[in-house]
């Protein structure tokens, strides 16, 4: 049975591919400090047999005793709010978190992968990104504790690969969402969600121009698990290529909910990146693999979901 360690594994996204593996036979530890992480993701398999969580900062040494196959490195605080509010931890967890893992990989001889961001492209002048266009992003910008962590983090898989013969992958996802995204993470999706079923206005940034392009948890998980199976160490973009602007957005969440509320309109927070959309051709090559779930039919997944956070 392979062995794997899952950092983030109480993370929406951990918590997620925790699960796929143990469906597909894998033994998982799982590790969370529980920053931005809940344990009661974990709760549909924390008795599973081959299961067990530690709750520990991975930027501290790791001690772990028997054989490692796979160390997936998900732990990050990904969404903007939560990573303004913790620069440093941010910075941390994808410099020292990276490479205390990846110490890890190298001393159980283990395979690697790495969660880095479309945020290492900035705000980018090409649309949609490729995986060779090289970003522009602001090393003193409000947003770069993320994305120079995140670059600095890909920088460090390589040297690992160079100089120690890990056998490595990098995924660069793109904005995600689904169940278990926490109703006050901050981003847009569960905020217009948590708006729109309370029958508060949604909040749009600026004028709603600006696009991102959503992907389904289930289909990025798939995605996850196609690249751990691919003979790719290069970076490869994880994501769905269909892109909205934010105010296409709002109006189909406020559709999806049947809600009455209104759209109303804030300041833009600053270097917030005007466009973002991944190209995915170098995916469909390599990992064989195309997401499936359009945005109106993921978001259709929500609302019973956080009706039910909301009475928590
Ligand atoms: N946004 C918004 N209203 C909100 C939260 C976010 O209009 O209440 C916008 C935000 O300014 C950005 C987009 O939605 O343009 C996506 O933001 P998010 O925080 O989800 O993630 P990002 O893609 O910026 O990392």
């Amino acid at each position: 049975m392979p062995r794997v360690l899952v950092t983030g594994g109480a993370g929406f996204l951990g918590s997620h591919l925790c699960e796929s593996l143990l469906e597909d036979g894998y033994e998982v530890i799982a590790m969370d400090n529980q920053i931005s992480g809940q344990a009661e993701n974990l709760e549909p398999i924390f008795y599973h047999d081959n299961f067990t969580y530690y709750e520990h900062d991975v930027t501290n040494f790791i001690h772990s005793t028997g054989d490692l196959d796979w160390v997936l490195h998900l732990a990050s605080l990904a969404s903007p709010v939560f990573y303004q509010e913790n620069p440093i931890k941010t910075l941390k967890v994808g410099a020292l978190g990276t490479h205390k893992t990846l110490g890890l990989a190298k001393e159980k001889n283990a395979k690697y992968l790495f969660t880095s961001t479309s945020e290492v492209y900035g705000d980018p002048e090409v649309n949609p990104q490729p995986e060779s266009y090289r970003g522009n992003v602001d090393p003193y910008g409000p947003r770069s504790c993320y994305d120079e962590s995140k670059r600095y983090g890909e920088a460090l898989v390589r040297a690992y690969r160079d100089k120690h013969d890990i056998d490595v992958r990098i995924a660069r996802l793109f904005n995600t969402y689904g169940p278990r995204m926490r109703l006050d993470d901050g981003r847009v999706i569960p905020t217009f969600m948590r708006q729109a079923l309370q029958g508060e206005p949604l909040t749009v940034h600026g004028e709603g121009k600006q696009t991102r392009s959503f992907c389904y948890v289930s289909d990025l998980i798939d995605g996850l698990r196609a690249l751990m199976k691919a003979e790719v160490q290069s970076p490869v973009n994880i994501g769905n290529p269909d892109e909205w602007s934010i105010r296409e957005l709002a109006e189909l969440i406020i559709d999806v909910t049947d809600s009455s509320s209104e759209i109303v309109y804030e300041e833009r927070p600053k270097q917030d990146p005007q466009v973002r959309k991944p190209d995915i051709t170098k995916a469909k090559r390599h990992l064989n693999w195309t997401p499936t779930i359009t945005l109106r039919e993921g978001l259709q997944e929500l609302p019973e979901y956080y009706k039910r956070r909301m009475q928590d």
